[in-house]
């Protein structure tokens, strides 16, 4: 494990579900932590918690080693970082590293790369899996990218201190290539995982007696593990991860496919399963997608 400076400064932008958790740990780990969101309350309350400071403007950011966004998307990434009050590049140190753990599209990655390379600062790319308990342990798995050896050292002391294991993916964007593929592996666990649920339980099975044994059987993933008794059998819906999101990391991965002229079937039904369930449920726990999938088959 690399040595943080303590006392070094960060900036973090998204204090989510996400980035809430993964910034009390930067703060933990002996960063002093220049938090942003668009909510003022939560920028401001989580401050306060970690004796950091809110920024209320761009130029709050001069100074930092490093800024990670934990934001939604990839266009929120760049608006965020490029056009809130004419951009926080501006007020950068040259060779400030912007470490994008969001969830977002290795194109638009790779063209925000270009951006801030005009601007002097470097994007490395380290999405995470291991969901909000993992944030909060610090312990997330991260998948880091990027082509900046020097930038990428001065990364991961930073990433260090929010995860447990990080696996270099390769150049720019292939983090982010990595975990939209694997989130459709997710997700496709889970929409397989609830239509057997569906069905099993109209043949006279049990639904946990199910989940019981794919967590002793050949259909065990982490989603049966850690998903479907917890947040779906029991009806209470709160994995801590949206519909939405995880609708766009699918579409991401189908995006990718199809520039690899893949046809990937499969991810294009998970796809369409789940921006159903998102247009009529709109932006709930992905969980819920579940009452959708048996409406439609009642
Ligand atoms: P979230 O919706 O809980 O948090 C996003 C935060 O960003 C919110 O607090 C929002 O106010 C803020 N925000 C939105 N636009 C902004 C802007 N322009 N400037 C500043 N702040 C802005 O989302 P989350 O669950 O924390 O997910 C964040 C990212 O992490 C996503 O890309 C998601 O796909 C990914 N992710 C989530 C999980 C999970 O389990 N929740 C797991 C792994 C990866």
């Amino acid at each position: 494990m690399s040595e943080p400076a303590r006392g070094q400064q960060v900036g973090f932008i998204g204090l989510g579900n996400m980035g809430a958790p993964m910034v009390r740990n930067l703060a933990k780990g002996g960063y002093d932590v220049v938090v942003y969101d668009a909510d003022p309350s939560v920028r401001a309350r989580l401050a306060e918690e970690i004796g950091g400071t809110a920024a209320e403007s761009p130029a709050d950011f001069a100074g930092v080693a490093a800024i990670v966004t934990m934001l939604p998307t990839s266009s929120i990434v760049a608006s965020a970082l490029l056009d809130w009050h004419g951009g926080i590049p501006a007020h950068l140190e040259p060779g400030t590293v912007v470490i994008d753990m969001s969830s977002s599209d290795p194109t638009e990655t790779v063209e925000l790369g270009a951006r801030l390379a005009a601007e002097g600062v470097a994007l490395v790319d380290a999405p995470v899996s291991g969901g909000v308990l993992k944030a909060e342990a610090g312990t997330l798995a991260i998948m880091l990218g990027g082509d900046d050896q020097a930038a990428i050292n001065a990364a991961v002391p930073v990433i260090e201190a929010m995860g447990s294991v990080i696996f270099r993916t390769g150049k720019l964007g292939t983090g982010h290539a990595m975990k939209a593929l694997n989130n459709f592996v997710a997700a496709a666990a889970t929409t397989a995982a609830c239509e057997a649920l569906i069905a099993g339980e109209r043949f006279g099975l049990d639904q946990q007696t199910m989940v019981d044994i794919f967590n002793a059987s050949t259909g065990q993933s982490w989603v049966t593990s850690n998903v479907l008794g917890q947040h779906v059998v029991s009806r209470s819906f709160g994995s801590g991860f949206a519909l939405g999101l995880y609708a766009k990391d699918v579409g991401i991965a189908k995006h990718l496919a199809e520039a690899m002229d893949e046809p990937a079937p499969v991810c294009h039904a998970v796809s369409a399963a789940l921006d159903d369930a998102y247009a009529e449920l709109g932006n709930v726990d992905h969980t819920l997608a579940m009452t959708y999938w048996e409406r439609l088959r009642a």
